[in-house]
């Protein structure tokens, strides 16, 4: 099922009453999701994300701005009447039922012609178990599982009935580290065998960028960047986006473009850079240093950490945003030093960006 988000803009009053501020959680939101494919929302807390989740579901109305299911306008229909799959961080399963009993649940209700037999509501349950891979835990209780377990039984509740849309809010949260790898997994797993359209909220770049196939980065209500993950990490529109996306973060320095050269401090570090003589913000990826003993760029050594095939190598530079910058280098590639104990890069012109100082944006050369 396509989702359309039109105009989406939600508006809250404030929380204290004696203020006539507002809360403007979703701002003016205009995506296309396209059919079967698992989109990650992706931002900092309070962003926005949940907010437009409930209001693809239903719970939540809009102020302006419309919800579209194919060509459907869904914006005023009720929850139940969506054909939404929701998953929470909590997993919110109801302690006296048994795993078989939640997931029969959502079938339990069904009205008219949607009436399901016995058996065959059992059969749905079961094969809903089986897709989440708990089908030998039907008898237990939810105090008896694990976390990851918990959150299988509430994926597999949400999918007994077929849903056309599965919205997922910070599914992996409470999970320990391991367990939120494999199940980042088994749901990227689940929604390609069921091919339905997934909403997937995270405030986590990194599982965001390894379970979607588009991202939506938002900041205060306003989408900053749609696309293929790796796309928008290579091409990020600002410096939000930049320095969001990627771990360890990209490095950012204070710089300056004059005559067609892009400078850091005293150092020309880029030639050919087409862009006016101005101030800039110069992000680097972790990735883009090339240890070079002429290198154009350098830093005041910190340290080196070795891990296995890359090394970080840690210096500080006075026009560094951050106290430290980090590059990531291969470990064969040594760390060449001058007699002050500055180690110099060249730059790989692909991961250098460069900003509008005011406002963020990129500029691209
Ligand atoms: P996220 O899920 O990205 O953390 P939310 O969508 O929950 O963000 O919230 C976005 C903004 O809207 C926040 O500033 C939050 O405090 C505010 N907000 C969310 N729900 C309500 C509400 N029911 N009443 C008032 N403000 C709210
Ligand atoms: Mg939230």
């Amino acid at each position: 099922m396509k989702i359309i988000l039109q105009n989406l803009t939600k508006i809250f009053p404030s929380k204290n009453k004696k203020s006539n501020d507002v809360v403007v959680a979703v701002n003016d939101l205009n995506i296309e999701i396209p059919d079967g494919t698992l989109v990650g929302l992706l931002g900092p807390s309070g962003c926005g994300k949940s907010t437009t989740l409930y209001m693809i579901c239903g719970l939540q109305k809009p102020t302006e701005g419309k919800v579209f299911f194919g060509d459907k306008d869904v914006t005023f229909l009720e929850p139940e009447h969506r054909g939404v799959g929701l998953v929470f961080q909590n997993y919110a399963l109801y302690p006296h039922l048994t795993v078989k009993q939640n997931i029969l649940f959502p079938l339990q209700n069904l009205k008219g012609d949607q009436k399901l037999s016995k058996e065959e509501a059992l059969k749905r349950a079961r094969e809903a178990a089986d897709l989440v891979q708990i089908g030998d835990l039907m008898d237990r209780k939810p105090s008896e599982l694990s976390g990851g377990q918990q959150q299988r039984v509430a994926i597999a509740r949400a999918l007994v009935k077929a849903p056309r849309v599965l919205l997922l809010d910070e599914p992996l949260s409470n999970l320990d580290a391991r367990l939120r790898l494999q199940t980042r997994e088994e749901i990227k797993r689940i929604q390609r065998e069921t091919g339905v359209t997934t909403v997937f909220v995270t405030h986590d770049q990194e599982e965001a960028m390894s379970i979607s196939d588009i991202i939506v980065v938002m900041k205060e209500g306003v989408v900053q960047q749609v696309g293929e993950p790796q796309k928008v990490y290579d091409d990020p529109d600002n410096l939000f986006v930049a320095k969001f996306l990627g771990t360890p973060p990209i490095n950012v320095f204070d710089g300056s473009v004059s005559g067609g050269s892009l400078y850091i401090g005293s150092e020309k570090v880029l030639d050919d850079v087409n862009v006016p003589d101005r101030p800039v913000v110069v992000g680097l990826r972790p990735e883009g240093f090339v240890p070079d003993e002429n290198g154009r760029f350098s830093g005041k050594l910190k340290s080196v950490e070795v891990m296995g095939r890359d090394s970080s190598i840690v210096f500080t530079s006075e026009f560094s945003q951050k106290p430290s910058a980090r590059a990531i280098v291969d470990s064969e590639a040594g760390t060449p030093l001058d007699a002050e104990g500055n180690v110099h890069f060249n730059l790989k012109r692909t991961k250098v960006h460069i900003f509008d100082a005011e406002n963020g944006n990129r500029i691209r050369f």
